[in-house]
């Protein structure tokens, strides 16, 4: 078995791309139980108004209920929205609630607007530095408010590409605009992790997107890759990650083996973070 080693600070992370469906909210649910599932204290924060990554989770995000939505509004803490997901006592799961999605227009007009999970993510390092080894921020498909607080609430990224023919269309502006925030608002932040996701090894195609990305993204894509699989798009309906929905499975065994390459890099993404605040 894969041995996890706790890493030096909290990794926080938002797990970002603005095309749909490539695997976002799926990478997020799973990279954060497979490291639960083995001992490292996750708090997985959901930011898209849908609420996928809660209901993955089977976390209740109603309407009206204490949400991800409080907490960017001032009401609330991060600590008094989360919930200890079903399966891994060491996974907090905060979920978003459908009434995110006129927060964007609401918080618009707010000084702090982009500040306002980094806000709430200070707070809760704060006042308990080590509680958790990863925060990992789920984030909506689109480039608006939502996800830029997130990009400014954390330190690294990680994008899933989705291993097909339009992979690398949009990727060039995901960068772009990363790298603005990285220069106006939040200079700490990094590209840390790629991750191709919906790999289908009996195809050329795949392999040439994985190939094409490792060449301009050597040490930052992650050579695990996640394949396509039924039970993967069935274990959300379930409430359940494919961690426990499947453990077996070949879905299970590349999230967790993807987990632990991420895990792996913890020194070196850490030293390289530490280098950039010193440029600052
Ligand atoms: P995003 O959050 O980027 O919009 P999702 O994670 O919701 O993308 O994935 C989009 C759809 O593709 C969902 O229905 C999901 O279940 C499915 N999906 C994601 N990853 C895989 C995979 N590896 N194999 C099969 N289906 C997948
Ligand atoms: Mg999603």
């Amino acid at each position: 078995s894969l041995e996890f080693k706790k890493p030096a600070e909290t990794r926080l992370i938002a797990v970002a791309n603005q095309k749909g469906g490539v695997g976002k909210t799926t990478t997020a649910v799973n990279v954060a139980s497979a490291l639960a599932e083995h001992g490292l204290s996750v708090l997985l924060i959901d930011m898209d108004p849908q609420g996928n990554a809660s209901t993955a989770m089977g976390v209740d995000h109603s309407e009206g209920v204490r949400s991800v939505y409080d907490v960017l509004e001032g009401r609330l803490s991060l600590n008094e929205v989360k919930s200890s997901s079903e399966h891994f006592s060491n996974l907090d799961v905060v979920p978003a609630s459908i009434d995110l999605s006129g927060a964007e227009m609401e918080l618009a007009t707010l000084h702090e607007r982009n500040n306002l999970l980094n806000s709430a993510i200070q707070a809760l390092l704060a006042d308990a530095p080590t509680q958790y080894d990863y925060v990992i921020v789920d984030c909506a498909p689109s480039l608006g408010l939502l996800v830029l607080n997130a990009l400014c609430a954390v330190k690294e990224v990680l994008i899933p590409i989705q291993a097909e023919y339009y992979a690398l269309e949009g990727l060039g502006q995901l960068l772009h605009t990363i790298g603005l925030v990285q220069r106006s608002f939040n200079p700490k932040l990094i590209v840390s992790t790629m991750l191709i996701t919906m790999y289908d090894k009996r195809t050329l195609l795949s392999k040439e997107v994985f190939d094409e990305i490792q060449r301009h993204y050597e040490g930052i894509v992650l050579n695990t890759t996640i394949p396509r699989s039924v039970k993967i798009s069935e274990a959300p309906s379930f409430g359940q990650s494919i961690i426990t929905y499947d453990p077996r499975g070949a879905g299970s065994v590349a999230y967790g083996e993807a987990a632990y390459e991420l895990n792996s890099r913890s020194e070196k993404v850490i030293q390289k973070l530490h280098r950039q605040e010193g440029n600052e």
